[in-house]
């Protein structure tokens, strides 16, 4: 007989139970899914409300703190560093930075009420004696300096970048050291400023690619290609003739240069060379270059300025142009009136030209004392966003891209070309300059290969 079933078989109980389970899971879902949508519908709604409603159009000085909130401040190019190597001899721990208030137009708290998000600080050295500016490149008895020949810059680079990231490292509440955007970008959620590196002139790599090579891998992330005088790479703005135009542009060598960093994944900047040089790199580079810090010259007719024709072909290459404050090429004939009004003329100018996916901010700050009235030293970049809204027809997603956005777009597709060409399989490369000589000190060596028979 069987026995009498008291209770449901063990399977159909199991399944009744899993059908509970599974009712239970369903209802709980549908209400935690409910919850998610109306919480973020809810976010979205105030976040909407917070960006677009809740400030006056007219209120732009509100406008301009909500885009640096937003989107990182990054500036191009600061000489401060600099400051610190000539007037410190690079000392800095007598000082404390985090309470001194400098005369210089960098300081801590200038930097935080300037709202700042990242900085390429400039490493930068004069050219050495030899590397003469202004050099005709056409006359027979010009000066050619002797590649061969050492210098001091790279020496002096290596310790301008050891001063750096000493600097950034003693102040971890304010600075953080990157080497990437995303760095960047967490960096100004954190609510520091982030600390890149800028190398301002190709004769500070020592006419070498293996030393831009190890250079890049200190951190440095950008390479100007000239400073005021002629390189080994390229021909600088102070050498085109004035009275005929000739620039003689890029080198064979340069193009070799060009490509390196491309591989590399190092940001060509284009600051301080002759248009000859810009028209030539845009022709073969493979990622956006940067103008770290350079005006518009159809403003304003300063052979340190990019001419109407570059800034079209920017557009092809997806590269930025960083407006300086300096008062001398953003108003040669009066330099001494210049405002933070000419500033935005040459932004403007760019943003018309090129678009505004190709203007940015380079300042120059302590590399002269040429500032103008209005953007005097770094904290008054809230002000510049400010004048520039209150234009009246720049739009606050405009104003992001000029403050950092399209500076973290060009760095990121640097990233992915140099990704690209690495995965490829291109190898470093092995150029050098025409002409080098490669000493041999020491002939009793054993030989590499054996002898032909
Ligand atoms: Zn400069």
């Amino acid at each position: 007989m069987a026995k009498p079933q008291t209770s449901k078989p063990r399977s159909e109980k199991a399944s009744s139970l899993e059908g509970s389970t599974w009712r239970g899971f369903i209802l709980l879902t549908a209400i935690l899914v409910g919850v998610f949508f109306y919480t973020n519908i809810w976010k979205t709604s105030l976040l909407t409300a917070t960006k677009e409603e809740s400030i006056d159009p007219k209120d732009y000085d509100s406008r301009a703190k909500r885009v640096l909130r937003s989107t990182p401040l990054i500036d191009g190019h600061n000489d401060f560093p600099f400051l610190l190597r000539q007037q410190l001899q690079s000392k800095i721990y007598d000082h404390d930075f985090e309470a001194e208030k400098l005369a210089s137009h960098t300081d801590f708290q200038k930097m935080k009420d300037g709202m700042m998000g990242g900085q390429f600080w400039s490493v930068y050295v004069p050219c050495p004696a030899d590397l003469v500016p202004g050099a005709d490149l056409h006359d027979p008895h010009r000066h050619v300096p002797d590649l061969n020949e050492p210098n001091w810059a790279v020496r002096d680079t290596l310790e301008q970048i050891d001063l750096t990231k000493r600097l950034v490292a003693q102040y971890p509440k304010l600075l953080e050291f990157c080497t990437d955007p995303s760095c960047v970008r967490r960096t100004h959620e954190e609510g520091k400023v982030a600390s890149m590196i800028g190398i301002e002139g190709g004769h500070q790599v020592g006419n070498s690619l293996g030393a831009l090579r190890l250079l890049f891998e200190t951190g440095a992330r950008y390479v100007t290609l000239t400073h005021n005088c002629d390189n080994v790479f390229g021909t600088s703005w102070v050498s085109v003739d004035q009275a005929t135009g000739r620039d003689a542009g890029l080198t064979k060598f340069g193009q070799a240069f060009v490509r390196e960093m491309n591989r590399l994944g190092i940001l060509i900047d284009l600051s301080h060379v002759s248009p000859g040089t810009m028209r030539d790199v845009l022709l073969i580079a493979k990622a956006p270059v940067i103008f770290s810090h350079s005006g518009a010259y159809g403003v304003e007719p300063h052979g340190r300025n990019v001419p109407d024709e570059v800034l079209k072909s920017l557009k092809h290459n997806g590269g930025v142009v960083m407006v300086p404050a300096v008062s001398i090429s953003m108003n040669a004939a009066h330099p001494e009136e210049a405002t933070v009004e000419d500033v935005i003329d040459h932004i403007l100018h760019i943003a018309d030209i090129a678009g505004w996916e190709h203007v940015g901010l380079g300042s120059d700050f302590d590399g002269t004392t040429y500032i103008v009235k209005g953007l005097e030293d770094v904290s008054q970049w809230p002000n510049l966003i400010t004048r520039l809204l209150a234009r009246g027809h720049v739009t606050d997603q405009q104003a992001e891209l000029l403050v950092g956005g399209n500076l973290l777009r060009v760095w990121d597709e640097v990233e992915r070309a140099a990704k690209e060409s690495q995965e490829g399989g291109k190898l470093p490369s092995e150029e050098s300059w025409e002409d080098r000589i490669w000493e041999v000190e020491n002939t009793d060596v054993p030989g590499l290969f054996p002898e032909e028979l």
